[in-house]
């Protein structure tokens, strides 16, 4: 028999409208599927009739599939002769754990390619109209986790207040709600109390949330608003562009009140 393959498809940020033609040909080319919480049932919908479809996320049922277990059942499955695909939210190079299991996967003789999806920090910016490197206020972006891996050295949140101060880099952080407050004292060292902050929330769904506030605000804030996980933070002068579209929209609520 001859060996499968495995592709790790990035679906996005969750509208099924942002995933790329080429997601969503190797989709409706696979026997298995392989699917993380944060993808959407639009987007597994374009799995072809017959398809196995193995929801390896909490909806699985367990809190979250051990990696393990995961990458056991591609090398099996690939080594069985199947089409799989494992989608995975976002990009899967972008803190989804890709790497490690493209080196899982070749490591074992397996082929493997890798499909782009649109990433939630550049997804979430562009929703709530942020340039992250509008050239008046950046010259780079940095995308970073809140959450570092267990055991892992922890996000040196004091170094990159520093240097995006000095570099005038914009911060996209992904998964930093639970660690909002040791993220915003850490940020403070380095980065002006009234630095403008915009947070959203399940980005490009329907039940897409955001905010803005300053740096010196942002747990409150996110407190306030009940902002939960999936969730963005951009931090730096461009997510001023957010604060102006919802003072905008908070005017034109206003005005139809009035009205
Ligand atoms: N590979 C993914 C990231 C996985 S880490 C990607 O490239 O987007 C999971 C984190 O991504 C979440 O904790 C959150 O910070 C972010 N995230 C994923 N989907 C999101 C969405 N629709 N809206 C806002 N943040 C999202």
């Amino acid at each position: 028999m001859n060996q499968g393959r495995v592709t790790l498809v990035g679906a996005g940020p969750g509208d099924p409208d942002l995933l790329t033609v080429k997601a969503a040909r190797v989709i409706a080319q696979a026997s298995l599927l392989l699917v993380d919480d944060l993808v959407s049932d639009a987007i597994v919908a374009l799995a072809r009739p017959g398809a196995r479809i193995v929801y390896v996320g909490k909806r699985g049922g367990c809190r979250s599939t051990p990696q393990a277990f995961i990458e056991k059942l591609m090398l099996t499955a690939a080594r069985d002769g199947e089409t799989v695909v494992r989608l995975k939210g976002g990009d899967p190079f972008i803190f989804g754990r890709g790497g490690e299991e493209v080196a899982h996967l070749r490591a074992a003789g397996i082929e493997v390619d890798v499909v782009n999806g649109i990433t939630a920090g550049l997804a979430g910016a562009t929703a709530i109209g942020v340039p992250l490197t509008h050239r008046d206020h950046a010259q780079g972006v940095v995308f970073i986790t809140g959450h570092a891996k267990r055991g892992g050295t922890p996000t040196d949140w004091r170094a990159l207040a520093a240097t995006a101060r000095d570099a005038h880099l914009t911060l996209v952080i992904y998964m930093g709600v639970a660690g909002v407050q040791q993220l915003q004292y850490g940020l403070l060292t380095g980065l002006p109390a009234h630095t403008p902050v915009a947070v959203v929330q399940n980005a490009s769904l329907p039940t897409q949330r955001s905010c803005v506030t300053e740096l010196g605000q942002l747990a409150d804030t996110l407190e306030s608003n009940n902002i939960a996980s999936p969730a963005i933070i951009v931090v730096g002068e461009v997510a001023r562009a957010a604060m102006l579209a919802q003072s905008m929209h908070e005017q034109a609520a206003t005005m139809t009140v009035s009205a």
